[in-house]
């Protein structure tokens, strides 16, 4: 049995800027909320949040509210209250916990920042299904509830190479958004001030593919639960200046933390890949399990699918269109699999754990032999585990537990 010790929990000083951009965001969300003259847009999170931004719009991420009931641990209660007006158990956990939260009146807002009730009520609802057909049923029934617009890009799927046909197609759709936004806005686009906020996403997503990369060091300064939570500001700060100066400030201390020699886990031994979703509700559990056994989870797709290259202030609308599609959710199995290939050798992996989330087949990837597929051809042993993004009843703490001791024990006996 591979042997468990008690882990450290090693705190990242910028957490606190963190901490201060995010609540900065919370609270001028809610101010435009109640003002005359600010308009909110509801996006999902690789939707045209930039060209929101760009239009004055305040941006609300409801995937970040529904992550945030994930790892409150309020969602699980809540899903039931969606599953009564006929949205399913089996769909997206992060959709019946929000629409759960809006019936019961609920909010982890209100707890972290007090004076904010709930999300802020939107005047518009932008979606992009590049990443599943959910959002838009999930904005579309705010959409009826609140009596406002919904729109959005409808996305090619399952492609291998971002070809110029596709990325001219989504580039009209998000063309065809203007007009309407410049009406709920009551302002015209500045084409300038679109390339600056594609620039600062372009900065942004720079130096959060930095801060992932300094996990390639030997120890990894930086674990995927550190990355699930400082993505914050890469979600729902894109196109703006905070992010970037934020990041900049993480990057800094995380090579320091190379130079010193100091790992995010103590005395790390395995280095393991996340693919797939976090367990909002489990972060601090998983995070102990694996520091405990010596297994430092270094990088993921998840927080890695925040790294958008494609972003040119040049061409503004073409490369948020090329960005949007490069989304690895969007991809065929082979260009994924290439894309885990490369990863894997980067960070010198030595074993993958998949999470298989019930609610989202989109971001679960071991349904289709991909595990089978990728230890044939690089010979690193995985773990396929069962659970959920928000819904616990899914999720079951014992057998994680003893199915990641005996995987990482199997790690253990191959070294
Ligand atoms: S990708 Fe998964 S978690 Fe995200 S909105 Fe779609 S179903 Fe929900």
């Amino acid at each position: 049995m591979a042997a468990e010790q008690q882990p450290q929990r090693k705190k990242i000083e910028a957490t606190g800027q963190m901490l201060k951009i995010m609540s900065d965001y919370f609270y001028d969300l809610n101010d435009a909320a109640d003002s005359t003259t600010r308009k909110v847009a509801w996006c999902t999170s690789v939707g045209p949040a930039e060209l929101l931004r760009a239009m004055g719009f305040a941006v609300h991420f409801p995937e970040n509210h529904a992550a945030m009931l994930g790892a409150t641990r309020m969602a699980t209660d809540l899903i039931p209250e969606a599953n009564t007006i006929g949205y399913s158990p089996d769909i997206c956990s992060y959709l019946t916990a929000d629409i759960g939260a809006y019936l019961k009146e609920v909010s982890p807002l209100a707890k972290a920042y007090p004076g904010i009730e709930a999300p802020p009520r939107p005047d518009v609802l932008v979606y992009n299904t590049n990443q599943c057909r959910d959002v838009q049923d999930w904005f579309s029934w705010y959409a009826k509830e609140f009596q406002v617009p919904c729109v959005g890009i409808t996305s090619p799927k399952n492609f291998t190479d971002v070809s110029d046909i596709l990325v001219d197609d989504v580039t009209r759709q998000i063309e065809a958004l203007i007009p309407t936004l410049e009406e709920i806005s009551g302002q015209k686009l500045d084409l300038l001030r679109l390339r600056e906020t594609v620039s600062l996403s372009r900065e942004c997503t720079e130096l959060w593919r930095q801060v992932l990369e300094t996990a390639a060091a030997a120890p990894a300064p930086l674990s995927f639960f550190d990355g699930t939570i400082h993505m914050g500001p890469a979600v729902v700060l894109r196109g703006t200046r905070q992010a970037v100066d934020y990041y900049r400030q993480l990057l800094g201390e995380l090579k320091q933390r190379i130079a010193d020699g100091v790992g995010a886990v103590d005395g790390e031994k395995h280095r393991i890949y996340w693919e797939g979703m976090p367990v909002w509700g489990r972060l601090r559990q998983h995070s102990e399990l694996f520091a405990g056994l010596q297994a430092s989870v270094l990088v993921s797709t998840y927080c890695s699918s925040w790294i958008f290259p494609d972003f040119d202030a040049n061409q503004p609308i073409r490369s948020m269109a090329k960005a949007y599609l490069s989304l690895f959710i969007v991809r065929s199995d082979e260009y994924k699999e290439k894309y885990i290939k490369g990863m894997l050798e980067k960070f010198q992996i030595d074993g993958i754990i998949y999470h298989d989330a019930k609610t989202c087949p989109c971001n679960s990837n071991s349904r289709y032999g991909m595990p089978q597929r990728l230890e044939q051809q690089t010979g690193i042993p995985s773990l396929v585990i069962s659970g959920d993004l928000n819904d616990l009843r899914c999720v079951s703490d014992e057998q994680t537990r003893t199915n990641v001791e005996a995987f990482i024990e199997q790690l253990e006996e191959r070294k």
